[in-house]
């Protein structure tokens, strides 16, 4: 028997960064889905961590068990270490292959394996999170789990302690059996029956992995969401990309984008976490709270915003500058008067007076009050006062003309001085 994959990884419609990391390995026949959490990027480099560890163990021949405590050891060492990564943890659902007909899947955390089988969708895994306990102790019915609040705290991750509790399940598969390994931004987001029509209608492993991505997505894709979708095929004829596991043929990652797709990308501060959550006492102990719901839309609300408002700001900025950096010079009632501004005004920036001076029209000459009608235009405002005061001396020297001619044709010839009033 031979066994196909296609495999998926998307950020989603909200977050900003991936911290699932989906792992195909061709030669190593291993299929993991990681889901990492802790700010400032450290999901990402738990989710990664744990399946590079995991990829070496595995490659080094130890059983998935062990290779998946080998990951919470690389994890956990590496939050020790780094100051920024701390409190960092991660999911981790992987396969391994072990002959045609079986494989061994190795569980931590909120991330899940399903089998379908006979048209029908088996969950293999037990989720480790607070609502799953609760709905096996009987406290919460399936449907309640699937609403509550705190659905995304899990009890159970890589990277927390110095030791993990591995679940591991042997699973026997027919020809025709597919498995579904995916992170929880799946299962929160498209309801089992909504998988089970994805995986029942859509043959090819690698689009059966894109159509149920793109329906969390269309959900509203409020986590980051990765699929595996593995096929147990029987040893027809290979057709297409399929690959033969039993003569060790390497495996086909039909999307090598989504192979260990721990994207670099900016992982977001995550204040609303676990230490906000209010939990009964004997509630088994909460590791996360998945940064979902209100709190966190309104966070990512206000990061969006808040570009938004730095590039309005900066246009308004660049707006009023503009606007506001030149100076002209024209008549304005009746006086010749200095704006600061341009005529007209740009985008809502009227030009203001800057300076009016008692120069009226007739005291400018034809070409001056030509040049004021017209708006005359300074780029700065020493050169406007520059030639306000030739306008001024023109007119001084202008009115002095005047007043000798007038003054010195009668010609009297002891002409009083002119009375200036000093006092009483
Ligand atoms: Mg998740």
């Amino acid at each position: 028997m031979r066994l196909l994959v296609g495999s998926a990884s998307d950020v989603g419609r909200v977050r900003e960064g991936n911290e699932d990391a989906v792992r195909v390995d061709e030669r190593l026949h291993l299929f993991a889905v990681a889901d990492g959490m802790g700010g400032h990027r450290a999901g990402e480099v738990a989710s990664a961590t744990a399946l590079e560890a995991l990829r070496a163990a595995v490659a080094a021949g130890r059983p998935i068990s062990e290779a998946i405590e080998s990951a919470n050891t690389a994890v956990f060492a590496k939050a020790h270490d780094d100051e920024n990564l701390r409190g960092m943890g991660t999911t981790l659902t992987a396969a391994v292959a072990t002959d045609g007909n079986s494989i061994v899947i190795g569980h931590v955390g909120d991330s899940r394996a399903y089998r379908f089988h006979d048209d029908e969708l088996e969950q293999i895994t037990e989720d480790h999170s607070l609502v799953e306990e609760l709905v096996r102790e009987g406290r919460l019915t399936p449907e309640q789990a699937v609403v509550h609040p705190q659905r995304s705290i899990i009890t159970r991750a890589l990277g927390v302690d110095e030791s993990v509790l591995v679940d591991v399940y042997p699973v026997d598969l027919d020809p025709g059996d597919r498995v579904l390994i995916c992170s929880d931004g799946l299962t929160t987001m498209v309801r089992e029956v909504d998988i089970a029509r994805i995986l029942r209608r859509e043959h090819d492993p690698q689009r059966a992995a894109n159509m149920l991505v793109d329906a969390a997505n269309a959900a509203g894709g409020e986590d980051n969401v990765s699929a595996v979708v593995l096929e147990a095929a029987s040893d027809d004829p290979p057709r297409g990309e399929r690959a033969d596991l039993t003569t060790a043929t390497p495996l086909v990652p039909t999307t090598p984008a989504a192979v260990d797709s721990a994207e670099a990308s900016e992982a977001e501060p995550q204040a609303d976490r676990a230490s906000d959550a209010v939990i009964d006492e004997d509630l088994p102990r909460p590791i996360r709270l998945a940064p979902r719901g209100t709190t966190r839309r309104l966070f990512r609300f206000l990061v969006w915003l808040l570009p938004v408002a730095i590039v309005v700001g900066v246009a308004v900025g660049a707006v009023a500058w503009y606007a506001r950096k030149a100076f002209f010079v024209t008549f304005d009632a009746g006086r010749v008067t200095l704006f600061r501004g341009r005529p007209g005004g740009v985008l809502g920036f009227e030009p203001t007076v800057e300076r009016r001076t008692p120069l009226r029209v007739s005291d400018l000459t034809e070409a001056d009050q030509a040049d004021v009608r017209g708006k005359k235009k300074f780029t700065d405002k020493t050169r406007a006062l520059e030639y306000l005061s030739a306008l001024q001396r023109k007119a001084d020297e202008r009115r002095a003309v005047a007043a000798t001619t007038t003054t010195t044709s009668p010609a009297p010839p002891a002409a009083p001085p002119p009375s200036t009033p000093i006092g009483p």
